[in-house]
């Protein structure tokens, strides 16, 4: 059993903290916190130890009932690899606590690619992360990115990509984010940072990458035009997603035209959380003649990297050599059923 600590229980940190502990290899050993608020309640009724960032706040935590196991740095000694989920920048400044520990760790899409010098896809190169100290599993909208274009690349060969991102403005409970009103252009300027992070992953991949954000907290839709080196088949795409452990159609049979009614399905599905993990692909977009291929996709910001952190762990601790296998023991361990299999 390897033991896991995710420092940062949040958004990401919650989601990974549920799905590690759903694996029969690995356990939570402890998650962190700064503050008591209601996801830390969330860590004791899951039973999860809690640690804190400033064991000085410990009275704070007490005195509303809230159990301290003691600090960051007991939590990451006790630990085997640490899934690091802080807020984007503040994971650079865990990495000497890790270096000094000797330990494994992991980071998200909002550190630099330097922090760990390999970002991680599990369906791209997962060889790449086994028995590694430090990696970064790209952001969610770059690992959908990953997911697709790879795929297709290995089919047609990719000649280039144009992907345009129109990204939600927060999750769900931040309710200090925004645009209330507005589509914000997020960069003004081409291209976004999301092309030259997919090359972290791919760095053959000719690729061009607009964004822009808009006020839903549902998920990202991305619309992508792929320029292939061979004549692409419509059928054959529709085949390959549907193969792909991580991928999934939503098909014209139910009526789904949106992020709200896709989201609306997960929850009347059951999934926890109503995370989807996987790309969700409109069918019905896909748009094959000669070497274009076009095609919607929503991915599900808060779910998508929560597999992956898992696949990494297993990867650099050396616990599965064999990516398609990582990939099959997350998806069983979740329950998780593709969607092109609900409708
Ligand atoms: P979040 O703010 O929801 O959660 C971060 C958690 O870390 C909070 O519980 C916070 O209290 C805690 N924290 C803050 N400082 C800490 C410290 N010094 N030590 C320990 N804990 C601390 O953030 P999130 O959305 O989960 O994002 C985490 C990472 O995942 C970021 O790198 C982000 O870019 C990345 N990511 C986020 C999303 C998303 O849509 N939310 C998607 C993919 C990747």
């Amino acid at each position: 059993m390897i033991k896991v600590a995710i420092n940062g229980y949040g958004t990401i940190g919650k989601r990974v903290a549920d799905a590690v502990a759903a694996q029969y290899d690995m356990k939570i050993i402890g998650v962190s916190k700064t503050r008591p608020n209601a996801e830390a309640f969330i860590a004791k009724q899951r039973g999860y130890p809690l640690y804190i960032a400033d064991i000085s706040k410990k009275p704070a935590f007490e005195k509303v009932g809230l159990t301290v196991a003691g600090s960051v740095e007991d939590m990451c000694n006790a630990a085997d690899i640490i899934v690091d989920a802080t807020p984007g920048d503040v994971g650079a400044t865990n990495k000497p606590l890790y270096e000094k520990l000797g330990k494994k760790a992991l980071w998200q899409g909002g550190e630099e690619h330097e922090i760990a010098g390999f970002s991680f896809n599990s369906s791209c190169n997962y060889n790449g992360a086994i028995g590694r100290q430090f990696v970064r599993v790209v952001s969610c909208n770059t690992t959908g990115l990953c997911r697709i274009i790879h795929e297709i690349d290995k089919e047609y060969g990719v000649a280039h990509v144009l992907a345009i991102m129109v990204r939600r403005g927060s999750d769900p409970g931040e309710i200090k984010k925004g645009p209330i009103d507005a589509v914000v252009l997020d960069p003004v300027t081409v291209p976004s940072h999301h092309g030259p992070d997919l090359q972290t992953v791919l760095p053959h991949i000719s690729i061009t990458t607009m964004a822009m954000i808009v006020p839903t907290t549902m998920m990202h839709m991305h619309a992508i035009r792929i320029t292939t080196k061979k004549d692409v088949n419509r059928d054959r795409v529709s085949e390959l997603i549907r193969q792909h452990p991580r991928m999934g159609l939503v098909k014209k049979s139910a009526g789904i035209k949106s992020t709200a009614e896709l989201k609306e399905f997960a929850m009347d599905l059951g999934r926890q959380r109503a995370d989807l993990y996987e790309n969700c692909i409109f069918e019905d977009s896909i748009y094959a003649n000669k070497n274009e291929l076009c095609f919607f996709q929503a991915i599900h910001q808060e779910a998508d990297v929560v597999v992956e952190n898992v696949d990494a762990i297993r990867a650099m601790t050396g616990l599965c050599k064999d990516a398609a296998t990582s990939i099959k023991m997350t998806n069983d361990a979740l329950g998780f059923v593709p969607i092109q299999n609900n409708h």
